[in-house]
């Protein structure tokens, strides 16, 4: 078990929930796996059908309702540290029903945003008259702030996806295919420190105009240029998220012109990031200088997204957005072009958003990375 957070950590977290959850006027928090819960506790717990579910009440102490089997996983996790009562039920029992008691004259509750609809759905059975709001109004706000160690958390998973695109040249050449490379790619994804590959992309020639292509059986040719977005779980939870500009052999004239454009596109808007400014002029910035050279029509995707436990949290980077960037918030910068049929291209870093700017977790180099 991960040790970088422990109690006071999370009975901090759970107070500052309870908190919001108390000043927006509902009675209780409610969150089954996922990375809320393992944010506010510590504890790592499986997605199951079988409900387990921790309750934040207002007024009373938060109980954790698992299903017996699960005990002795939560009594082993950092939760058991939390001095809260872990309720087990049987198979026979209705977990439901064993949430609806210890919530006796509640009237509104908040469900995690990443809850089971089926889950959702038998809560309400359970408890007819209680209204639901979502919850992610109450942790969002809380997980967006990052403390120094949630800081140095993602340095760490920076550090770790920098060095596998360290290695991304020894492994592109004409004649592999993008799964062949991805798969190698997750190989050193785990063997750098993640304990899970969450995404590989490795986009080649005109896959590399669909932002989200992921790999196929397509044959890297010469002269491809080749889109390698990947990304991680670390031992404590934290994400990866990295994506740099490869060439097997030159891709012509046209495309390192139009990779300039977005190499300082992507530099302007890292430079445009700091406290006090809105997330809408962090993605305007790139936008803007793609659009004076001819490219804003070709980059049809939003700047960023936040990052911690998940991959894409809040804040998001997006045109129009007039969120206030503060200090500890954490997200991506990754412009692009793609242009259907042809070709495309990303550079993405994740930034965390310092007292005066901002501080890179990635460190390779940005320009196009040419493999001969
Ligand atoms: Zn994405
Ligand atoms: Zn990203
Ligand atoms: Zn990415």
């Amino acid at each position: 078990m991960d040790q970088a957070f422990g109690t006071a950590d999370f009975l901090s977290r759970i107070g500052k929930v309870r908190q919001a959850a108390q000043v927006g006027g509902v009675d209780a928090v409610l969150v089954t796996p996922g990375s809320d819960l393992r944010y506010l506790t510590g504890y790592d717990a499986k997605a199951l059908e079988r409900l387990t579910c921790l309750v934040i009440p207002i007024a009373a102490d938060p109980v954790i309702v698992v299903p017996n089997l699960e005990v002795l996983a939560a009594k082993a996790s950092p939760i058991a540290l939390l001095g809260m009562e872990i309720i087990g039920c049987d198979e026979g029992d209705d977990p439901y029903e064993t949430v609806a008691q210890v919530m006796q004259g509640i009237a509104k509750i908040a469900v995690d945003d990443h809850m089971w609809a089926s889950k959702v759905l038998r809560l309400k059975s359970a408890m007819p008259l209680v209204e639901q709001v979502l919850a992610g109004q109450f942790i969002d706000p809380i997980r967006m702030r990052k403390d120094a160690r949630e800081i140095d958390a993602l340095r760490r998973a920076g550090a770790a996806i920098d060095r596998v695109h360290a290695r991304v040249p020894e492994l592109l050449r004409p004649g592999r295919t993008e799964r062949e490379v991805g798969r190698d790619i997750a190989e050193l994804i785990i063997a750098e420190g993640h304990v899970a590959v969450d995404f590989v992309i490795v986009a080649a020639g005109a896959n590399g105009a669909s932002p989200h292509h992921e790999v196929s059986d397509y044959i890297i040719q010469l002269g491809d240029a080749v889109v390698v977005d990947i990304g991680g779980t670390m031992p404590d939870g934290y994400c990866s998220d990295c994506t740099r500009m490869y060439a097997v052999g030159n891709p012509g004239s046209e495309y390192r012109e139009k990779y300039d454009v977005l190499f300082e596109a992507q530099k302007q808007s890292r430079e445009s990031a700091r406290p006090g400014v809105s997330a809408g002029s962090v993605d305007a910035a790139a936008r803007n200088y793609l659009d004076d050279f001819g490219l804003g029509d070709l980059f049809i995707h939003r700047t960023g997204h936040g990052i911690g436990m998940q991959t894409h949290e809040e804040p998001y980077i997006f045109q129009g957005s007039s969120f206030v960037l503060e200090p500890g918030m954490a997200f991506s910068i990754e412009p692009g072009f793609y242009d259907e049929g042809r070709f495309g291209a990303r550079i993405e870093d994740i930034v965390v958003c310092t007292e005066s700017g901002i501080e890179s977790m990635n460190h390779q180099p940005h320009e196009l990375i040419v493999v001969e």
